[in-house]
Parts: C-alpha cells; structure tokens; sequence
C-alpha cells in the first residue's frame, strides 16, 4: 500500500465522521418488516489489511442481515460448483440499470437475468446450487469466507422476508415459466431468503472484502478459499453491478468492488489487499446505505483506492 498505518487509520476516522453525519438523510427499509426495527442513527466500519492492521469503529459489531450481500458467496459457490461457463450459460453478466427487485427486462429483453447481484439473477443462481448444496452447506460456506464461525441464521428475518417475499417469489416462477429455472421454485427461493436472513457484522463483511481483495486467499491462515479466476469474476460483477443502479455513479466516484444489502451492509474489496466493512440501515433511494457510500468516497478518494488512479 502507498500509504502508512497512520494514514490508513486517520483517514478512516474521517470516513466514519463523513458517513455518521448522513446517515439522518437515510431511511431504513420497511419493505421487510423486521428490517423497519433497526436503528437508523446505527453506523458502523471496519478495516482489515491482513498483515495486522485492523480498526473498528462505531456499531462494528452490531450484527444485521447480510441480505444481498450474500448474492457474492452465492455467486462464488455456483462457480465452485459449476465452473464459469456452467453458471454463465444460465445467467448474463450484465449491468441492469434497474432496481435490485426489478422484474422488467427479465420478461421484455431476455430470457436470462441480466446478472447475478440482483434478486432475479441471484435466484437464478440459487437454483444451480438448490438440488446439490444445502441451506446448511451454504451458511458453512459464509461462515468460512467471512472469517467468521458465528454467523447464524436470523430467524426472525427469515420468517419475515419469506411472507412478505411475493415480488421474489414471482421472479422464482416468471423464471420456472421461461423453462430457465434449474431446481424446484419452492425449495430455490427457500434458500434464497435464508441467504438473504445470515446475521453478521461490519468486521464479516470486512474480512470477506479482504479475502476478495486478496485474490481468494485468507491471509492468516495462507489457506486458498476462491480460485483466483473465480476471483476476478466476483470482483469485475460487483464493480459493474454490486450497488444496483447506483453502480455507474459508485465506479466512478469511488471505483471499488463492492457489494450492498438492505440490512444496511456494504462489503468493499478494494486493492491493497484491504477490505472494508460497512453498516448503517438507513439507506438512499437505491437501496445503498447512505453513509456508508459516503464513507467509502472519503476513503477512497483520500487514499486513492479507485480501481482507475493509474
Ligand atoms: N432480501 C432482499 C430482497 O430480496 C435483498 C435485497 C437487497 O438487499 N437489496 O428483497
């Protein structure tokens, strides 16, 4: 890294200042009702280079859902499981421009979902994976890519995403009526919001930016977690695609992989290796946590972290 520990932690510090104050400017998701009972002054950040640096600050160890976040190791699972072309032939690698939820152009444009980091995309993914892995296989999974053996499933938000999960349940059989869907709609959406309702904190997503950022490698242990192919595939979608219709915006003004959920989570892998982990519930009109994009464009812009600063 071009810059010092020094740097690192005062410029953080600023960040966190940078995002805690816009946080009043967002608003929790209500869609879920068990997402409309966080706090929406909560704001959360931490940092982790892999050679000993690490710094939380604020509510980093407050845990939330992962919600779409989880599309990342549902994405790296599909190409453990079958290869890149045995996911790409069943969904595009393309940036939607429309809403995470969004079911327009699955029935207009294409018969595949434009790409993986969006519900239809990630549903699409889930049913490559729903008649060879379980629930279970999976949470181990995350457990193993965010350094973390504490992640548990929320049940409370589990039983809440799925009653009020009709839009996602529509895309699961607009997928089955398309003939694209791989495995059972019930049993693919099951997993779906499951994945959606895994409890973690800013320090998990922090520590799965890191292993991102690091090629696939977990730095302490040496140990590889993702083939370094399947690598760059996660981190070209969720640069291109990782915050929504706010991905073009994100490239440009910060230029990071990164990926968000409605929890109020943001993963960030930039190089380094660094990775970076967000929380704050209250979210923009996109679905992005408000301060924690604001955070992350203080970072990177003071430290230079954009993919583009040649
Ligand atoms: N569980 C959420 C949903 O399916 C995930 C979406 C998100 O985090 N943007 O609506």
């Amino acid at each position: 890294m071009e810059f010092s520990r020094e740097k690192l932690k005062k410029t953080a510090e600023e960040a966190f200042a940078v995002g805690k104050d816009h946080v009043s400017l967002g608003h929790v998701a209500e869609y879920i009702p068990e997402l409309a009972k966080a706090d929406p002054n909560a704001f959360g950040m931490y940092l982790l280079d892999g050679e000993g640096f690490s710094l939380g600050l604020g509510d980093h160890e407050k845990r939330f859902s992962i919600q779409s976040i989880s599309k990342v190791i549902i994405l790296a699972a599909s190409l453990m499981l079958r290869g890149f072309d045995g996911t790409f032939s069943h969904v595009m690698m393309e940036p939607s421009g429309d809403s995470f939820n969004s079911i327009l152009k699955l029935d207009t444009r294409s018969n595949l979902p434009f790409n993986p980091m969006i519900n239809a995309g990630a549903i699409q993914t889930v049913s490559l994976l729903a008649d060879s892995m379980s629930f279970e296989d999976l949470l181990e999974l995350s457990r193993r890519l965010c350094l973390d053996p504490e992640i548990i499933l929320d049940e409370a938000v589990y039983h809440s995403e799925s009653e009020t999960g009709d839009r996602n349940r529509a895309i699961v059989y607009l997928l089955k009526s398309k003939g694209v869907l791989m495995s059972d709609p019930e049993k693919t959406i099951d997993i779906y919001f499951k994945m959606c309702s895994l409890s973690v904190n800013a320090k998990s997503l922090a520590s799965l930016g890191l292993i991102i950022s690091n090629n696939g490698i977990d730095p302490f242990s040496g140990k590889r977690l993702i083939a370094a192919d399947h690598v760059r595939v996660l981190r070209s979608l969720m640069f291109t695609c990782g915050m929504y219709d706010y991905s073009g915006k994100f490239g440009v003004r910060v230029g990071v992989p990164a990926k968000s959920g409605v929890g109020g989570g943001l993963v960030c892998a930039p190089r380094g290796p660094m990775g970076v982990g967000l929380y704050g519930p209250a979210l923009d009109a996109f679905g992005n946590s408000k301060g924690a994009v604001k955070a992350m464009e203080h970072l990177s812009r003071t430290l230079r972290l954009h993919a583009f600063d040649y």
